[in-house]
């Protein structure tokens, strides 16, 4: 989606600036205009961690004028490998302070705002208020509900990412232009596994958080075409982007014309905490696969993978049929569906939008075909 750039360009470049942006303003949809943009930009990082890392390097290195960073933790040896931003001599430190000095040393010709808070209901709406465009870098649902509530409550744009191991989305949301972030997900997914349980490929933090950076230098020069209205999801593993066309839910309870939820939540983590989508582990599978019930499988993964490995009487329907809607069609109302993927990620995605659309006898396979290759059938390829 095209859309008019979000900062003014009423500044000039000082010879310090122009020297150094010269890379930048040789691109003729850039230019001294583009550049003067993003030096009035004011844009803020939730999470100084994997995605903030990329993120704020990135956009100090581009020259945006003003950047804040929300974090509240210190850096921690395990943060090292993927949180760039960090180096030896930070363990321990505030990763708000280590991150401003990097940023520093990158560019001293912006400006760094710190906010050493955990974002929450009482802060958000406050922090958000002095910036034009807000990224989000944090790890987990709560944040993720919050950041969206407060950007659509004050109608900014801001840019999500997410990461869990080789798995990336990302997006952009501006209530105004495109759907937000609940139209996709009205509800909290299972948060059976987050990224210290799970683990995450640290360089795919560089892949999404540098989308996200992208994402953002487009917004506030107005060039090129926005994610706004598209989920681009990442698969390291086959090495493909694929883009996703999402779409406003009419009925969400924040950004629709009449929504009805006018405020922030009062808490975010009991928001998320409360739903839990059905799941069953590939024991219960086998058993039910053994004793030849009547339910209908589904494989959300990739044709690929599907044929690498696949857990019997499986149907494949890959994950981005879920999540654009046109897969719901085919689904059988009068059977319990069970959904299945490599690790379970992509699988709970895939049941948090078959709930929504009313399948209530539906679950999906923790674990996913590595549970399978493990704990039932050996023989089976795992990738
Ligand atoms: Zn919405």
């Amino acid at each position: 989606m095209k859309i008019p750039p979000l900062v003014d360009s009423n500044s000039v470049l000082s010879p310090d600036e122009s020297r150094r942006y010269s890379r930048h303003t040789v691109i003729p949809q850039i230019a001294q205009e583009g550049q003067i943009r993003l030096k009035n930009a004011k844009v803020v990082c939730v999470g100084a961690g994997g995605l903030g890392s990329p993120i704020l390097m990135y956009l100090a290195a581009a020259g945006v004028g003003e950047l804040g960073i929300v974090e509240f933790d210190t850096v921690d040896e395990s943060n090292l490998a993927r949180q760039v931003i960090h180096g030896q001599s930070d363990i321990g430190r505030s990763k708000i302070e280590s991150a401003k000095a990097k940023i520093v040393e990158i560019n001293p010709l912006i400006k760094v705002n710190i906010h050493e808070v955990r974002l929450d209901t009482s802060n958000a709406m406050e922090i958000f208020s002095d910036y034009d465009l807000i990224i989000d870098g944090s790890d987990n649902f709560a944040t993720r509900y919050l950041i969206n509530d407060a950007c659509v409550l004050l109608n900014k744009p801001y840019i999500w990412g997410s990461v869990l191991r080789f798995d990336g989305q990302a997006s952009v949301v501006w209530a105004k232009y495109g759907p937000c972030y609940r139209c996709l997900y009205p509800e909290p997914l299972i948060e059976a596994l987050n990224c210290a349980q799970a683990g995450v490929l640290g360089v795919l933090c560089a892949s999404i958080g540098s989308i996200q950076a992208t994402e953002a230098i487009k917004l506030i020069t107005g060039i090129g075409q926005s994610l706004i209205g598209s989920l681009m999801v990442y698969d390291a593993l086959s090495m493909s982007y694929e883009l996703v066309k999402i779409s406003k839910d009419p009925e969400c309870v924040i950004c629709a014309d009449k929504p009805s939820q006018l405020g922030l939540l009062a808490d975010y983590e009991a928001f998320c905490s409360t739903v839990r989508p059905d799941a069953i582990t590939v024991i219960e599978l086998k058993s039910k696969l053994d004793k030849g019930e009547d339910f209908y499988l589904v494989d959300v993964r990739e044709p690929n993978e599907f044929e690498i490995v696949r857990i019997p009487g499986g149907v494949l329907v890959p994950l981005a049929g879920f999540i654009d809607g046109s897969a719901l069609a085919a689904l059988p109302r009068d059977k319990e569906i069970i959904l299945y993927c490599r690790s379970g990620v992509r699988s709970a995605t895939a049941l948090a939008i078959v709930k929504e659309a009313g399948f209530n006898q539906s679950s999906h396979v923790e674990g996913g075909v590595l549970a399978w290759a493990k704990q039932v059938d050996p023989t089976c390829t795992v990738y």
